[in-house]
């Protein structure tokens, strides 16, 4: 009801608020210590208390993780705002995101580009993101179940990657699904201690670069090859 959505909607201005306290929010600067106004903006539209369990929606914007029921969680808005910043996307790009969870990053990157792929290998898991994207009427997002490690070779090339899981190194198929001049961010890291986000960039003739942006905490990535 109209009181709920007033009461959701304060605190999210007031998430975005704290957030915005501890960055410098610039018109297009990259990296830590630096968010676009444009993702502060849509972090201030996306209703996270939609992507978070029932008993959980009141602490939905608080800037921290919070469970998602299966082990899992949706990871700390700042984060969130963070990794989508490093991405440095276009408004035609087309990304893949490994780790689907709640769908709350897929929403979030879903407003600044054409296309999002995300794949999550909790088949529950999968099915709960991809009914609640449909019910909050995201049309440009498609929740795939399966190993993220190996990427989504039938939709590759990307012109960014998100990894939300931690990997012990960085899955050479990722690499492999990234365009030239395209930005790949991933935590990398022993599981279940404090890993460095990663960016990678490949530039216009293939090499790679790589940089430690900042320590995180994600939960690992699982499959097969981990
Ligand atoms: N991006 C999510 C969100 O916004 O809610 C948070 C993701 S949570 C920190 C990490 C997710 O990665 C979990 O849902 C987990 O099941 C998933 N995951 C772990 N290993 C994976 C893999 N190999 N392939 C795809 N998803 C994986």
């Amino acid at each position: 009801w109209a009181g709920q959505e007033d009461t959701m909607s304060r605190a999210r201005q007031q998430m975005v608020k704290e957030i915005e306290q501890d960055v410098t929010v610039t018109s297009g600067s990259i990296g830590r210590g630096h968010l676009s106004r444009e993702i502060m903006r849509i972090m201030g539209e996306v209703p996270r208390h939609e992507f978070v369990p029932g008993n959980k929606q009141d602490v939905a914007y608080v800037n921290a993780p919070l469970p998602i029921g299966y082990g899992q969680t949706i990871s700390q808005p700042y984060i969130v705002a963070l990794m989508t910043d490093l991405l440095a996307v276009s408004k035609e790009a087309r990304v893949l995101e490994v780790g689907a969870g709640s769908g709350y990053q897929a929403a979030v990157l879903s407003h600044l580009v054409k296309e999002v792929h995300s794949i999550e290998i909790i088949p529950q898991l999968a099915k709960e993101c991809r009914q609640r994207l449909a019910r909050l009427g995201y049309t440009n997002i498609t929740v795939h179940e399966g190993d993220g490690y190996y990427g989504l070779e039938q939709e590759a090339p990307f012109d960014a990657i998100i990894v939300t899981a931690a990997a012990s190194t960085i899955p050479p198929p990722l690499i492999a699904q990234l365009k030239k001049g395209g930005r790949l961010v991933i935590p990398v890291g022993t599981p279940f201690a404090v890993q460095h986000l990663m960016l990678v960039e490949k530039d216009d003739i293939g090499q790679i670069t790589m940089r430690q942006v900042l320590p995180v905490q994600f939960v690992p990535l699982t499959g097969t090859r981990e």
